[in-house]
């Protein structure tokens, strides 16, 4: 009678409070969050990229010392590339494309890019390539210099 919606797929594992139960030994609340000092390798334009994260925050087993690089990591790994090439982050992205007042799939199409790569850039799930990034910066300029104050002299109201 009531079928199953499929609206929330966003449950992660990650999402879980800890401590959890570590996948590896199996220790029961054994797993908790940790903040080490990382490198990671990361590709992106072509290039990889060692990166030194100093605040690196990831799940530890504390029985076996496993780490669990979870879907947090790859985030934390990409905003960390991100601000290492100084590439706009993905709140930046965001706040940017709302105050153009423009949805994912408009500001996607004036870029000339599919929407779910847009999508992606702004969830932080993949990074925007440099010149990507270039382009919505001058997006998101155009309309700062552009703003309220020029409409003043043209008075049309109704
Ligand atoms: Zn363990």
């Amino acid at each position: 009678m009531m079928p199953e919606t499929q609206v929330k797929p966003k449950r992660t594992p990650a999402d879980r409070p800890f401590p959890w139960r570590c996948p590896r030994c199996l220790a029961t609340d054994a797993v908790n969050i940790e903040t080490i000092a990382y490198t990671a390798e990361i590709g992106h334009d072509g290039q990889v990229y060692h990166l030194e994260i100093p605040q690196f925050k990831v799940p530890r087993c504390q029985s076996c010392k496993e780490l669990i690089v979870s879907h947090g990591a790859d985030h934390q790994i990409r905003t960390a590339l991100r601000s290492h090439l100084g590439l706009l982050t993905a709140e930046q992205i965001r706040v940017g494309r709302e105050e153009l007042g423009l949805s994912q799939e408009e500001l996607a199409s004036r870029l000339g890019i599919a929407p779910a790569t847009f999508a992606r850039w702004e969830e932080g799930g993949s990074i925007q390539p440099q010149s990507m990034d270039e382009l919505l910066r001058s997006h998101f300029n155009s309309q700062a210099h552009s703003g309220s104050s020029s409409n003043f002299s043209s008075n049309d109201a109704p």
